[in-house]
């Protein structure tokens, strides 16, 4: 089924996110996850693809086994920075032969020294391109705190625009560990005539020591509250693990008290996530 359509119906909607491996060496093992995560029966799951192209047939191969094996609706990522229009093409055909109808669009980190190729520069682009290659459902990345390389949030919200007009049809944010921030989102980009449906990115971080890390890579901003459960807890792995699910948890019972239907979990390929999130909202997401 279309993301879009899954998203029409009635009630809330719980998706996780997998990432492929980024050697034969750990198919095995991302296949497992892939399935415990699957037998969760999400509304859909989503694969995530390497910037540099060096997973992209371990992206279409772990998203048409969702699909086709397990039956569960799949989102397959596709990024355009480090790549070409003939490999674009070579890709979009591969997944048409997979049935999978949906890919989030994506422009990329541009690496150090530069990209290798240069038919692309931004995500509308491959939107462009995807509508051209046939009938995707076709969604695209939006950053709450805007996207650490533009200048102003006016202007991101202006380039997201230019995005959507190009034919994407749904949104998934960034993470965001402050509720407000995505209220606020949602109001200007709602001003600007953004009225896709926008899916929340939630990070539920169930280790001390990630979250240095991601913040780094993302700039994301980190409430007091979100801090002293790290400080309390970080140096012990089972209450830090309890206490990320019990985080996101809160923060989705918030979202989904405040009209916001549509969440997305970043379960970074572990299933004791996906399933402390899904355990902790049985009644709420009904
Ligand atoms: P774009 O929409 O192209 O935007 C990038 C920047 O360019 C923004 O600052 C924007 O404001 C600006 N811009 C856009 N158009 C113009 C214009 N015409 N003129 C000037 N500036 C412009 N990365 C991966 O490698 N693999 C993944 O699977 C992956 N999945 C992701 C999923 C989600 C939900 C999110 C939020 C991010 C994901 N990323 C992934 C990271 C993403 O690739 C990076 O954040 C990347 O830097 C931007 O990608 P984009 O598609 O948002 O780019």
């Amino acid at each position: 089924m279309k993301i879009t359509d899954i998203l029409k119906q009635d009630g809330p909607t719980l998706s996780f996110e997998v990432f492929p491996p980024k050697t034969s060496a750990g198919y095995d093992s991302v296949a497992k996850a892939t399935q415990e995560i699957a037998a969760l029966r999400p509304h859909f799951m989503s694969v995530t693809y390497g910037a540099g192209g060096g997973t992209s047939d371990y992206t279409v191969g772990i998203a048409a086994g969702i699909s086709q094996t397990y039956g569960v609706d799949v989102l397959a990522h596709l990024t355009c920075v480090s790549s070409t229009r003939a490999h674009v093409s070579r890709v979009l055909g591969q997944l048409k032969e997979k049935g999978i109808q949906n890919v989030l669009a994506l422009r990329g980190d541009i690496p150090e020294g530069g990209a290798p190729a240069h038919d692309y520069q931004y995500a509308a682009q491959l939107v462009r391109d995807i509508q051209a290659q046939g009938d995707f459902c076709i969604g695209g990345a939006c950053y709450p705190e805007g996207h650490p390389e533009s200048p102003t949030k006016d202007a991101d919200i202006d380039h997201l625009k230019e995005k959507v007009e190009a034919g994407c049809q749904f949104l998934t944010t960034q993470m965001f560990f402050d509720n407000n921030i995505l209220y606020n989102f949602l109001y200007r980009i709602r001003e600007k005539g953004i009225t896709v449906p926008v899916v929340a990115g939630i990070m539920p971080v169930t280790n001390g020591k990630q979250i240095a890390r991601i913040c780094k890579l993302s700039g994301t901003y980190l409430p007091e509250r979100f801090k002293a459960i790290v400080d309390k807890f970080g140096d012990n792995p089972a209450a830090m693990h309890q206490a990320g699910i019990a985080y996101a948890a809160g923060q989705i019972i918030d979202l989904l008290a405040n009209g916001v239907r549509h969440i997305h979990i970043y379960s970074m390929n572990k299933p004791e996530i996906a399933a402390g999130i899904q355990a902790s909202l049985s009644e709420v997401l009904k």
